[in-house]
C-alpha cells in the first residue's frame, strides 16, 4: 500500500494521510499539489509532504482525487524554510503554504469562479469536453463555487479542469484584483507600407506641400528612428523626438502616410529593455562596498547604516551585479511594493529584464508565471523584487538577500497567520542557501544595531549624503508657547507658515506629515461630552469631511455625519485631534494659490493610486503634499526643501514599547525627504514637548544616543533584544468567555513557568482597543529571557494549548500567537 502525507491550507497542526495507487506512487513526490477530499464534502488543494508505506493508525485513509502537478512546485529548501516559520512563529505549515502560493494554486470548495474578461471570445473548439461543460454552465450563471462544479464534471476531475480553464484564460478567481495591473495598450506608429522604402520616401516628401515642413520633419524623424532602433516607435516618442504636436501626427495618419497601431504593454513582463551603465561609486560608497564584501567573508549578515540619501541603493546595485554574474539569484525585499515604482524603475534601468517583481496584487497568471520563473531559476527572475511574502518564494540558488529599510515595522505580518517577520525569516532563508543577507537603513532597528554592536552582524556605515549635501536642519517648535502667544493659525505655527511661504516663493516643494487620516479622530458634544462610537468596536468614529461621514478605522463601519448629538440633541459639536484631511483644508485657507496633494490610504486606493500622486509630485504638479507614514518610505524627490511634522506627540504617546524607537525612525525618515540635492533642507517639528529626549535626539541626528537610552530601557523593562515576547490574544464574542478562557490559560502558564524559569507571564489584560468587530480581546504576554531556550518554552505553551482545546467550553475561543510582536 502507498500513502502520502498532505498539508492542507488550514490552521490544523498535522498533515493528513491519503492513499494513492501504485501508478501514482511511481511519480508522486513531495512538493507536488494534490486535490483531496476532506470531511463530508469539501475539496482542498493540498501539498504532498511525504510519500511512504505506513497506514495511519487512527483512521482509514481516503483516496486522493488527483495529482495536480507533473513536478514539484515547492522546493525542498523552501519547505524546510516554511517549517522553520511555522515552528518559530507558532502557526501551522498549512497556514504558511496558504500565504506563500498564488491563490490560483489553491482552489478549494468555496473558491468563487468568474468568467474571464474575454469569455465571449473563447473558441469553443479549443475546449475539451469537460472544460466545455464548465464553460457552458458559466454562460447561464455569473459565478460558480468550486464544489458546485461537482454536479457537472466528475468529482475527481474538478480541480484539474479548473486549472486548465485558468491557464486558458476562460475563467478567473473572485479574489483577484486584476484591474490594477492589467496590461495596458500603448499607441505606436509606423510609415505606411507603400512609403517604407528609401525611394518611395523621397517621392512622398516631394509630393508633400512645400509649406508642410513640420510634416516632413515628422517623417524624417520617424524614418531615422526606425532605422537606428529597429524597434516599434511609440507615438509619444515621435512627438518628443520630432518636436511636432499630436495634431500634426494625427493629420499624417489621416492622410494614410503613417499608420497607427496598438501593442499590449505588459506591466510585469517588461519585455526587452535598454539598460544603462551602473553609476560610479564615490569614495564613501566604494569604501562601504569594500567593507561589506570583507565582512561577508566571515559574516552571513551585514548591517549597512547609511544616512538618508547616502546612496545605499547604488551600493546594493553593485553587489547585485556581482552576485548575478556568478549565476545566483538575488532577493530584494522592500517594506511596501506599491510605494516603490521609483526603485523598480531604477533597478530595471540597470538590469533590464532580469528584474522580476512579485506583488500580491498582481493577477493570478502573472504571479504563477513569476513563481515558475523563480522555481526554474530563469534569467528573467534572477533579481526578485518584492515585499514581505517574497521570502516564501521557490528560490533554488539564492546568493544574496537585501533587506532595504530593515527597520520598517511592515516587514512583520500581524494578520492573519503566519505572523512572521520577513527580515528575520530572510536571514534564515539566506542561511539555508549559504547566501548572504545585507540589511540597509538610515535608522536601524534596535535589534539589528544591537546585533551589529556585539559583532553578530558585520557593521558598515556611510555618514555623508551623496554629493556632500548636508543633512537637513531640524527645528523643534513649541506649540504650547505659540498658542499662548497666539501665533497659531489652526494647526500651523508661524514658523511653519513662514517656511512654507519661503519654499513656495523659491519654487520648491513641501511635505507635511500627520500620522492620522480623516478630518478628526473624535467628534464631541460640547453640551454633554458624548462622542459617537463604533457599534462593533471599542473606539470613537473618525470624522471624514470629504465624504461627510463618521468611519471606524478598525472595522470600516461608516455612518452619515451627525448634525446633532445623539445623546442630548445639542447641535454644538466639536472635533478633537486632527488628521490629514484637516491639514489639507487649513492649507487651502492659508495658501490659497498652492497646489495641494494628499497621500494616505483614503487617496491611494484606486487604480495606480500611489503612482499617480508620486508622479504628480515628481512632475511638480503638486506644491505641498500632505500625508501619513506612507511618505516616509524611501521616496526620492529632488525639489523638496521643507518637511513639516504637524504633531510629533501623537507618535511618542503610542502605547507600545517600540513607540520611542519608531518616533525617532519616522522623524528621521520623513526629514530625509528634504534637501536631497544641493541646497540644505529644512524640517520643522511641531510639538508640545520640545525637550522630549527622543525629539532632541532625532533633531540632532544622535542615533547612537537614542540607541543606548532605548537599550537601557529595554533591559530594565525586559523587552527585546534581551527578552523575547510571545503575545497571545484570546478572541470571542462573549465577554465572559474571553475572561474565563484567558484566566484558565494564564493559570496553566504560571503553573508550568513559575517554578524553574525566569519566564514572566503578564496578564490577561484588555488591550487599549478591547473589542473589534464585535469580538472581545484579551492579551497574555509571555516574556522569555534571551538566553533561555525558546523552543522549550513554545513546546510547553503548545502543550497547554492542547489541553485548552480539549475543554469543550473553550473550543470556540480563538487563540492567536504572535511571536516577537
Ligand atoms: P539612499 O538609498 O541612501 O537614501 P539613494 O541611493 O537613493 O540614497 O541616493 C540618493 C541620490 O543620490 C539618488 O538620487 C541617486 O541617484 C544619487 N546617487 C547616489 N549615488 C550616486 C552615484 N554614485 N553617482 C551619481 N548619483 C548617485
Ligand atoms: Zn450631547
Ligand atoms: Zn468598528
Amino acid at each position: 500500500m502507498h500513502f502520502i502525507d498532505v498539508v492542507l491550507p488550514i490552521p490544523i497542526e498535522k498533515a493528513f494521510t491519503y492513499a494513492i495507487s501504485k501508478r501514482e506512487a511511481s511519480f508522486i513526490r513531495a512538493g507536488m499539489r494534490v486535490a483531496v477530499p476532506f470531511g463530508k464534502s469539501k475539496i482542498y488543494t493540498g501539498l504532498v509532504y511525504a510519500v511512504h508505506n505506513n497506514p495511519p493508525e487512527a483512521y482509514k485513509p481516503k483516496e486522493i482525487d488527483q495529482i495536480l502537478d507533473e513536478a514539484p512546485i515547492v522546493t525542498e529548501k523552501q519547505l524546510k524554510h516554511w517549517e522553520w516559520i511555522a515552528s518559530y512563529y507558532m502557526c501551522t505549515l498549512g497556514e504558511v503554504f496558504k500565504a506563500a502560493v498564488p491563490s490560483a494554486f489553491l482552489l478549494e470548495s468555496e473558491t468563487l469562479i468568474l468568467k474571464n474578461d474575454n469569455f465571449d471570445e473563447v473558441l469553443e473548439d479549443n475546449l475539451k469536453d469537460d472544460e466545455w461543460l464548465v464553460y457552458e454552465a458559466l454562460q447561464h450563471q455569473s459565478m460558480l463555487k468550486v464544489h458546485e462544479v461537482s454536479g457537472i464534471v466528475d468529482r475527481k476531475n474538478i480541480l484539474p479542469v479548473l486549472k486548465r480553464l485558468l491557464d486558458k484564460n476562460v475563467i478567473k478567481l473572485k479574489e483577484e484584483i486584476y484591474e490594477q495591473y492589467k496590461p495596458k495598450m500603448v499607441r505606436y506608429v509606423k510609415l505606411a507600407e507603400q512609403h517604407a522604402s528609401d525611394e518611395n520616401l523621397n517621392q512622398l516628401l516631394d509630393t508633400l506641400n512645400k509649406r508642410a515642413h513640420k510634416q516632413k520633419d515628422v517623417i524624417m524623424t520617424l524614418f531615422s528612428l526606425e532605422a537606428s532602433t529597429k524597434k516599434p516607435i511609440k507615438i509619444k516618442e515621435l512627438e518628443e523626438k520630432s518636436g511636432a504636436s499630436a495634431s500634426i501626427i494625427k493629420a499624417l495618419i489621416d492622410k494614410e502616410v503613417l499608420v497607427e497601431y496598438h501593442l499590449q504593454q505588459d506591466r510585469v513582463d517588461f519585455g526587452e529593455m535598454e539598460t544603462t551603465q551602473l553609476k560610479e561609486l564615490n569614495q564613501y560608497q566604494a569604501a562601504a562596498l569594500g567593507e561589506i564584501k570583507a565582512h561577508f567573508k566571515t559574516n552571513d549578515v551585514v548591517l549597512l547604516h547609511g544616512v538618508t540619501s547616502s546612496g545605499k541603493t547604488e551600493v546594493y546595485v553593485k553587489l547585485i551585479e556581482q552576485v548575478i554574474a556568478s549565476g545566483k539569484q538575488v532577493l530584494y525585499l522592500l517594506p511596501e511594493i506599491a510605494l516603490t515604482t521609483q526603485l523598480i524603475k531604477r533597478l530595471q534601468d540597470y538590469f533590464g529584464e532580469k528584474v522580476s517583481v512579485y506583488h500580491s496584487k498582481y493577477s493570478v497568471n502573472e504571479r504563477v508565471e513569476a513563481w515558475n520563473n523563480i522555481l526554474h531559476n530563469k534569467p528573467k527572475a534572477q533579481i526578485v523584487l518584492g515585499a514581505r511574502s517574497a521570502v516564501l518564494l521557490p528560490f533554488s540558488n539564492l546568493g544574496l538577500i537585501i533587506v532595504d529599510e530593515e527597520h520598517e515595522i511592515s516587514f512583520k505580518q500581524f494578520d492573519p497567520a503566519p505572523r512572521y517577520h520577513a527580515r528575520d525569516s530572510a536571514i534564515v532563508l539566506a542561511g539555508m542557501h549559504k547566501g548572504k543577507t545585507l540589511l540597509g537603513t538610515a535608522t536601524p532597528s534596535i535589534e539589528s544595531y544591537y546585533n551589529a554592536k556585539r559583532e553578530k552582524y558585520g557593521f558598515v556605515e556611510i555618514n555623508r549624503r551623496f554629493g556632500d549635501v548636508l543633512l537637513p536642519d531640524i527645528e523643534l517648535t513649541d506649540i504650547k508657547d505659540k498658542l499662548k502667544k497666539k501665533r497659531m493659525n489652526g494647526h500651523f505655527s508661524d514658523r511653519l507658515m513662514d517656511e512654507i511661504q519661503e519654499a513656495l516663493g523659491n519654487g520648491e516643494q513641501v511635505i507635511l506629515f500627520q500620522n492620522r487620516r480623516g478630518f478628526a479622530p473624535i467628534l464631541e458634544c460640547k453640551t454633554c461630552g458624548h462622542s459617537p462610537q463604533c457599534p462593533n468596536c471599542d473606539v470613537s468614529l473618525t470624522y471624514h469631511q470629504y465624504r461627510n461621514q463618521l468611519r471606524c478605522h478598525y472595522c470600516g463601519y461608516a455612518m452619515a455625519m451627525q448634525q446633532a448629538c445623539q445623546a442630548c440633541g445639542s447641535s454644538e459639536l466639536d472635533t478633537k485631534g486632527f488628521g490629514t484631511e484637516q491639514v489639507e483644508a487649513e492649507l487651502k485657507e492659508i495658501f490659497p494659490k498652492a497646489k495641494l496633494g494628499r497621500m494616505d490610504s483614503d487617496t491611494t486606493k484606486g487604480k495606480y493610486g500611489y503612482e499617480k500622486i508620486i508622479n504628480a509630485f515628481e512632475q511638480q504638479e503638486i506644491d505641498i503634499l500632505v500625508g501619513t507614514q506612507m511618505l516616509t518610505k524611501g521616496l526620492d524627490f529632488r525639489n523638496v526643501s521643507l518637511v513639516g511634522i504637524m504633531n510629533a506627540d501623537t507618535l511618542l504617546n503610542f502605547p507600545d514599547f517600540r513607540a520611542h524607537e519608531r518616533s525617532f525612525q519616522l522623524i528621521q525618515q520623513v526629514a530625509g525627504r528634504a534637501g536631497r540635492t544641493q541646497k540644505r533642507g529644512k524640517v520643522i517639528i511641531q510639538t508640545y514637548n520640545p525637550f522630549h529626549q527622543i525629539l532632541q535626539q532625532a533633531s540632532l541626528n544622535r542615533y547612537a544616543d537614542m540607541f543606548s537610552d532605548q537599550l537601557n530601557e529595554r533591559k530594565q523593562f525586559k523587552y527585546p533584544p534581551f527578552t523575547r515576547i510571545i503575545k497571545m490574544v484570546f478572541k470571542h464574542k462573549d465577554y465572559n468567555k474571553v475572561n474565563e478562557a484567558s484566566a484558565w490559560f494564564a493559570k496553566a502558564l504560571h503553573t508550568v513557568f513559575d517554578a524553574h524559569t525566569q519566564t514572566d507571564i503578564l496578564g490577561p489584560e484588555f488591550p487599549p482597543v478591547s473589542r473589534i468587530r464585535n469580538e472581545y480581546l484579551k492579551n497574555i504576554v509571555v516574556k522569555v529571557p534571551y538566553h533561555q531556550s525558546v523552543v522549550q518554552t513554545k513546546a510547553a505553551i503548545k502543550k497547554i494549548d492542547k489541553s485548552f482545546q480539549a475543554i469543550a467550553a473553550y473550543r470556540s475561543v480563538r487563540v492567536i500567537y504572535n511571536v516577537d510582536a
